[in-house]
């Protein structure tokens, strides 16, 4: 069918809040191209929002895939086990940087890994109170939905939401939070709003995603693991955008050297299957009774070979290396367009997860350049996504494996549409 046929189909028959605003649908996909349904073609520097690390239709995950077809492709594995969710729980064991030992439950989706998460921290802990950061994105169920950082377009519709879910800044300089000021606000939740003896979890991104590509400092993290130790709350690490190779480390807390007690995970694990893992301290892991965790779905025997093979390709192609090499170009890149254009600004990356923001004149976000930017780009073939509290970053989530021509062609088109933009 081509496009035009299938936005017919879609307003007819998609319920607007799920229905994409783009009017191409993706026929065929490699590595970092996508092609629509007319034949057209696009450059991916979206990586299906950060899933594609290793690039769309990676041959060995799809060998890997196909093969697993051929054996079995659902039991529930509460029903009947398979032999890789243990390999993909064991692997997870081994590579996650969670203290003591580490177990693992696997999950579809990343909302459904943070859930989880918030499941057995209360449970370990026999506390409800949960601690969240302004601008952090959780996912899109019911409790999710109270932990993001974010009102719009979130959780406006949708309301009430759960309770025990309390909010401290997360340090973004450039939005006014110094880390200091973080830190004592964080600290002041602790007396005002969450008692340290009712919490069960603080819950952080170390690299804000929807929030804007902010990284946290490694000594607000290592803060927050001592305030977490002094007063027995867990520490949730979501790295469920950060992870699996995107900063250049497998996780982006190994950038800041200390041990969450609990750790999510999905988007770029698998490739594109859908899959998530909550990877946890045993103690922790092990405190809800039996049959207190899964689902019809949970770690598909599909999605865990697709895991499998994904964790051989970080090894046999170097993937942390890409990343930290695509880092560096972004960077230079971005130097080179913030002293070009008075608009683009600080320019930041750490290993692939990079940005740059874009502002007025006075220096507000420019929030609809930012968005005729994206569109723009679209419509010229080249796939581009904003985020940020006010929605005037532009993110970069291309595969870490796009080539250089594909790479040099994307950018070369971001710089003709700034030109067009701001002449
Ligand atoms: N946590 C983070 C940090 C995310 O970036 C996302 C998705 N953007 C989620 C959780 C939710 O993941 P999912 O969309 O798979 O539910």
């Amino acid at each position: 069918m081509t496009n035009a046929e299938l936005n017919e189909l879609k307003q007819r028959y998609v319920a607007s809040g799920a229905a994409s605003p783009a009017t191409q649908f993706a026929a065929k996909a490699e590595n970092a191209e996508l092609w629509d349904e007319d034949g057209k073609r696009f450059i991916d520097f979206a990586g299906g929002i950060g899933v594609l690390n290793i690039g769309h239709r990676h041959p060995k995950v799809v060998e890997a895939v196909k093969a697993q077809l051929d054996r079995v492709m659902h039991t529930c594995q509460t029903v009947m086990p398979y032999e890789g969710y243990v390999r993909v729980a064991q692997k997870l064991s081994e590579l996650t940087p969670v203290r003591g030992h580490a177990k693992v439950m696997l999950a579809n989706s990343g909302a459904e890994a943070l859930e989880n998460a918030v499941k057995v921290a209360r449970a370990a802990t026999g506390r409800s109170g949960v601690i969240c950061f302004t601008g952090g994105y959780h996912g899109r169920t019911f409790m999710t939905m109270a932990m993001n950082g974010k009102v719009a377009p979130y959780r406006t519709d949708f309301g009430p939401m759960p309770g025990q879910v309390y909010r401290a800044p997360y340090p973004v300089p450039s939005i006014g939070v110094s880390e200091e000021e973080a830190l004592r606000h964080l600290k002041m939740t602790l007396k005002s709003d969450a008692n340290p003896s009712d919490t069960a979890a603080i819950v952080i991104e170390p690299v804000l995603g929807e929030g804007g590509f902010h990284a946290a400092p490694a000594s607000f993290l290592k803060a927050i693991r001592e305030i977490c130790d002094e007063h027995g709350i867990l520490m949730i690490v979501d790295e469920v955008q950060s992870g699996f190779g995107r900063t250049g480390k497998l996780f982006a807390i190994e950038h800041a050297g200390i041990e969450p007690d609990i750790m999510t995970m999905a988007k770029s694990m698998a490739d594109g299957m859908p899959i998530s893992a909550v990877v946890g301290t045993d103690t922790v892991m092990d405190a809800s009774g039996g049959n207190s965790l899964g689902g019809t779905y949970t770690g598909s025997p599909v999605s865990c070979a697709a895991v499998l093979a994904v964790l051989e390709v970080f090894e046999e192609e170097n993937i942390l290396e890409k990343s930290q090499g695509l880092g560096e170009k972004l960077k230079s890149q971005f130097n080179a367009w913030e002293a070009r254009f008075d608009c683009v600004v600080r320019g930041r990356a750490l290993g692939a997860m990079a940005a740059f923001d874009l502002v007025e004149k006075d220096g507000s976000p420019a929030t609809e350049l930012t968005g005729k930017l994206c569109r723009e780009a679209r419509e010229r073939g080249l796939i581009l996504l904003s985020c940020g509290l006010y929605g005037n970053t532009i993110r970069f989530l291309m595969p870490v494996t796009i080539g250089d021509d594909v790479l040099e062609e994307g950018f070369s088109l971001i710089e003709t549409l700034l030109d067009e933009m701001t002449a």
